[in-house]
């Protein structure tokens, strides 16, 4: 039954912003891009004094859409506050996206973003869900590197350290009516962030949360829709109450294990018959968010951890396939991964009133595949080790 619906679906959004957008409308061009620079430069911060998502560069891009003409002249402009017609939909019916993606500074100085085509990807496909306009990715990806050179002094050069960039997408149209909008705003903002862990990593504690749901079949979790992320934050306080930092969604009568926090969920198992061990995460079923870090993982474990010693699974696991594992000494890690943190490793989870108890390696804060995944992802971000998963923009 749901297939049925997702396909009927499926081709009723594929041929509503494509019929629009195949017309006249002007697209998205990067060479029409204007830049009025900044006439008061903020005051850069030490790195040490960096908090994630609090500070942001001098700059911002603006590109304006309408359905009638399309896209507008990109413009860089000073940061600074937009004026919106107190109706404009994105107050009332969440006409809003957003995407979250990393620079990072180079040993030669050089600005990577780190796998910015998956992210213009999803971007286009959270705007197709909720009518709003899709664009060009790679004149999106032109722009922001643009405004990046811009910005450069903003980028931290230290290991740990990098800019994380914002781009998000609103519907503007003013009046009350709910219908695609016919003006919306696509602006991207940079924040200079420092490691997630300042102090090396810290495992979190997770509450298994069954009474709120993050996302269901037929539904928009697989979309980066700020409409997704409010109703989180409830069951997140309800969870904090208890002592635990984070939820642990699970989806449906089997108790699936579905994402941690905004962030995608990883185990790893042993087989006690076997020997071999098993990776496993959530499949793209529809109610999964497509983690670009996820991909990355998967894309590593596959090519680099010995195919002898270990199966890659794109499967469910239960809440209670992880507590009985636990039990038998057969979960081996646990951690979430993410833009922000990369990769955070979990040691607690709280089940049925009891605690779901997941191995760290003595006197650490992780598992030894958690610690490698990090290493492996941020030697190609810096550029330590070269991919073409960078993105790179020269400085000089
Ligand atoms: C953004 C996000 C992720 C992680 O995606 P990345 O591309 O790896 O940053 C995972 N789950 C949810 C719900 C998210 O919003």
């Amino acid at each position: 039954m749901f297939s049925s619906y997702l396909k009927q679906s499926k081709i009723l959004l594929k041929s509503v912003p494509s019929l629009r957008m195949s017309s006249s409308l002007a697209p998205l061009d990067a060479t029409k891009l204007t830049i009025t620079t900044t006439t008061s430069p903020k005051e850069k911060l030490p790195n040490e004094k960096l908090v994630f998502g609090q500070t942001f560069t001098d700059h911002m891009l603006k590109i304006a859409f309408s359905f009638k003409t399309g896209w507008a002249a990109p413009e860089i402009v000073p940061y600074g506050p937009l004026a919106l017609d107190p109706s404009s939909c994105v107050f009332h019916y969440a006409f809003e996206l957003f995407e979250g993606l990393k620079a990072y500074k180079d040993k030669n100085g050089d600005i990577r973003m780190f796998r910015p085509d998956k992210n213009m990807i999803r971007m286009n496909k959270s705007a197709d869900r909720i009518c709003l306009p899709t664009f060009d990715s790679e004149e999106l990806t032109k722009l922001i590197g643009e405004l990046l050179k811009l910005d450069n002094r903003f980028i931290p050069s230290e290991k740990g350290y990098s800019m994380y960039i914002r781009p998000t997408l609103i519907g503007t149209s003013a009046g009350l009516g709910v219908h695609t909008p016919d003006e919306a705003l696509l602006f991207v903002i940079c924040s200079p962030v420092g490691p997630y862990y300042k102090t090396g990593f810290k495992a979190v504690r997770l509450e298994a949360t069954d009474y709120a749901t993050r996302a269901w079949p037929g539904g928009v979790g697989d979309k980066k829709l700020g409409a997704n992320y409010a109703p989180c934050v409830k069951p997140q306080l309800e969870a904090a109450k208890r002592g635990y930092q984070q939820n642990l969604w699970l989806f449906g009568p089997e108790r699936n294990v579905t994402e941690v926090g905004t962030m995608n969920f990883f185990c790893a198992f042993k087989d006690s018959k076997t020997g071999k061990n098993e990776l496993v995460t959530a499949p793209l079923d529809g109610t999964i968010l497509e983690g670009v870090t996820r991909d990355s993982i998967l894309s590593l474990a596959r090519e680099r951890l010995n195919p002898e010693e270990w199966t890659i699974s794109e499967r469910y696991c239960t809440i209670d396939e992880i507590a009985e594992k636990s039990e038998k000494g057969e979960l081996l890690e646990a951690f979430g991964s993410g833009t922000a943190a990369i990769v955070s490793p979990i040691k607690e989870i709280g089940y049925n009133g009891k605690d779901i108890q997941v191995p760290l390696l003595p006197g650490e804060q992780s598992g030894p595949l958690t610690k490698q995944f990090l290493t492996w992802i941020q030697e190609l971000q810096y550029g330590d080790v070269e991919s073409d998963w960078s993105r790179v923009f020269k400085t000089k």
